[in-house]
């Protein structure tokens, strides 16, 4: 019993989530800070959860995994946000006004309707994206970092090379007229479901939740050190829907996460994983022009 109240908490916190936006006002609507408040109240929630009712042993944090995870929340929250806006969003925007589009239509429709489109909008993207890192060697490089984390943790989504994290973040929500508290409903739902589906905590939501929405059980299948075959299913990061409509989906659930023998990566090893084959070659072609005392050159 007590069992079955505490896997309700991962919907109830999404339910609390979408109240707090349709509820907010205006001025916090409006000031730029109210949605990190938001996620960081959301992730600080769910680590109280991994403190208390942990899922396995092995995925309990310490001090290395916490501050490499907080460096990459921070990352992904300035840098990565930063770039998303730059590269993608604003030229999105300029496109959309010399087109004329305009969608006046959108705000007329119900916030949750248009909470729901803007998840399933971004979502769609995130889910042929996350796809294609698993279908292609070059995507696959810069998608790898994120497989070779050996734990799963509240912060462990944000956790990635910088340009997955960016290829990730990319979307064309930016091409319609939405009320500013559907889109970050949107964006605090997408987040809070990821949160709990990286998280070490002990609850699966029943199904009218887990159909709709990635957890922990079906997302850590995707992360099983099994094999790289073995992972190429329930992409979806926070809708598996898409995964059950597009055939990817795949029930089960993996303690022992991973890739290649489970080596943990340094933030080093994550930034420079993509080039590795590259400066394995340079270092090679160094070694091999480096006379040596048995080799040829002058003595
Ligand atoms: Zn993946
Ligand atoms: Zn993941």
């Amino acid at each position: 019993m007590k069992q079955r109240l505490f896997n309700l908490i991962p919907p109830l916190t999404v339910a609390a989530v979408l109240l707090f936006w349709a509820n907010a006002p205006k001025a916090w609507i409006d000031a730029e800070w109210t949605l990190l408040v938001v996620i960081f109240a959301v992730l600080g929630f769910v680590q109280l959860l991994e403190y208390f009712a942990e899922r396995h042993e092995g995925w309990r944090l310490d001090k290395t995994e916490f501050f490499t995870d907080l460096f990459y929340v921070a990352l992904g929250t300035t840098a990565i946000s930063w770039l998303t806006e730059t590269l993608a969003d604003t030229p999105v925007l300029a496109a959309k006004t010399a087109l004329g589009i305009a969608t006046p239509w959108i705000t007329e429709l119900p916030f949750l309707v248009q909470a729901a489109m803007v998840l399933l909008l971004f979502e769609s993207g995130q889910y042929w994206m996350h796809r294609l890192m698993h279908n292609h060697s070059w995507f696959w490089a810069a998608h790898a970092p994120h497989h070779h984390i050996t734990q799963l943790n509240a912060m462990k989504g944000y956790v990635g090379n910088p340009i997955e994290l960016f290829l990730i973040s990319l979307g064309v929500v930016a091409l319609f007229d939405w009320d500013k508290e559907a889109l970050f409903a949107a964006i605090s739902v997408g987040s809070t479901v990821a949160i709990y589906a990286h998280a070490n905590v002990r609850a699966d939501p029943p199904i009218w939740y887990s159909f709709f929405f990635t957890t922990i059980r079906n997302h850590s299948l995707h992360h099983t050190a099994l094999s790289y075959e073995d992972t190429r299913c329930n992409y979806g990061n926070s809708l598996i829907l898409l995964d059950r409509i597009f055939g990817t989906y795949k029930e089960g659930e993996s303690t022992v996460v991973g890739q290649d023998e489970r080596k943990r990566l340094s933030i080093p090893e994550q930034w420079a994983f993509p080039f590795q084959p590259m400066l394995d070659r340079i270092k090679a072609r160094r070694t091999a022009s480096t006379p040596t005392a048995s080799g040829p050159g002058p003595a």
